[in-house]
């Protein structure tokens, strides 16, 4: 088994872990980034379905802080990002309501986690399929192993994966203050299946209905979105208080539920010829930390960053990611 040494590793390279590679390799500090995904992209999910794709995680994400405005004028001039939808307005995607637009992402949201990992090339290296199964410091650093054995060493780390399962990885070399403020935070799974219609959709303009408060909280036909040009595929999500309830239902009776709720949403000639189904066990923060991230005391440093501190969302993903890199950088010099 080899061993790999790197002055910073970034555990997850999903919209955090990314951006705030992106940082450090600015820097000058070249982060070695693992992730137990087949890709990078984390809850930025697209998959191919049945000859078209459908967004499965996030959705699209918006932009309230001058930060992330910066990135995204810049996605939008690379023709990676587009708006969809200005806000929702009587449970559509549609005109504006809250004033916050909605971008989404040209070939999925995935493709821009691809985009973000290709544009660090060679400053950062990137490894996916590497799960790391256990993390420990002492008083050189942190040594990190995978599933296969290999062994990461490094001065300092940074961990980005949903709280939960970043505290069974490194809770134990945790003061009981930093662990309970970590162990405070909860995060709600999300039941998504994804259907194939052949015809159309009644869904409002654009393509999306939210309802916040339902059991079924999203319907969004990624055809009429954009991404999915040969095929309709459509994404419905169960919100979090439901997938909770239901969440050990079988497949079956989970996507006959759903159905129930897409077909009212179908032209009078559609049908469904096609369906399968993911469960995100950690979706969606309910519960978050105050700050921005969470620098742990008495050990080498370690930084934790991501969605669950502070801002949720895509965004919150984002503001963390730079937060922990600004915090890395700090302290290493
Ligand atoms: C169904 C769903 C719908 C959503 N809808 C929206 C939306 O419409 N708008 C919005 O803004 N946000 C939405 N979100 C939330 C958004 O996707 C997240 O807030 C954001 O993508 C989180 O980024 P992150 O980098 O913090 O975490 P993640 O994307 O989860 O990245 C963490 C990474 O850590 C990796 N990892 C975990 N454990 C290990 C390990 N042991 N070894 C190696 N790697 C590991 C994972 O593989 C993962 O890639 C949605 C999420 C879901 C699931």
């Amino acid at each position: 088994m080899s061993e790999h040494h790197t002055n910073v590793l970034i555990v997850g390279a999903g919209m955090a872990g990314l951006m705030a590679a992106g940082v450090l390799a600015e820097q000058g500090v070249k982060p070695l980034i693992v992730d137990k995904g087949r890709s990078v992209g984390g809850r930025m999910a697209t998959r191919r379905v049945e000859g078209g794709l459908a967004d499965h995680g996030a959705q699209f994400f918006t932009v309230r802080s001058s930060r992330l405005a910066a990135y995204c004028a810049r996605w939008q001039a690379a023709e990676l990002v587009y708006r969809w939808g200005q806000g929702f307005s009587d449970g559509s995607l549609g005109e504006a309501t809250d004033g916050h637009p909605r971008y989404a992402v040209h070939g999925g949201m995935n493709a821009l986690t691809r985009y973000l990992a290709s544009e660090l090339g060679d400053r950062a290296d990137i490894r996916v399929n590497v799960t790391l199964t256990s993390i420990v410091a002492d008083e050189t650093g942190w040594w990190a192993t995978d599933s296969s054995g290999e062994v990461y060493r490094a001065n300092a780390l940074l961990m980005t994966p949903p709280v939960p399962q970043s505290l069974a990885l490194v809770g134990n070399s945790l003061t009981p203050e930093d662990r309970a403020a970590l162990e405070r935070i909860t995060i709600a799974p999300c039941l998504c299946g994804m259907f194939k219609i052949e015809g159309e959709t009644t869904l409002p303009t654009p393509g999306a209905l939210q309802h916040p408060d339902g059991e079924i909280t999203w319907i969004a036909d990624n055809q009429r979105k954009g991404i999915s040009p040969n095929a309709r595929i459509i994404t419905v999500h169960a919100g979090p208080a439901y997938s909770q309830l239901i969440y050990d239902w079988p497949e079956a009776d989970v996507l006959d539920r759903m159905q129930e709720e897409l077909e009212q949403w179908l032209a009078p000639e559609a049908r469904i010829v096609y369906r399968e189904y993911k469960r995100w066990r950690y979706a969606l923060p309910t519960v978050r930390h105050p700050d921005r991230t969470l620098v742990a005391e008495a050990v080498p440093l370690l930084v934790f960053a991501g969605d669950a501190f502070m801002e949720a969302r895509v965004e919150g993903a984002v503001l963390s990611g730079l937060t922990a890199a600004e915090d890395i950088l700090t302290r290493l010099r």
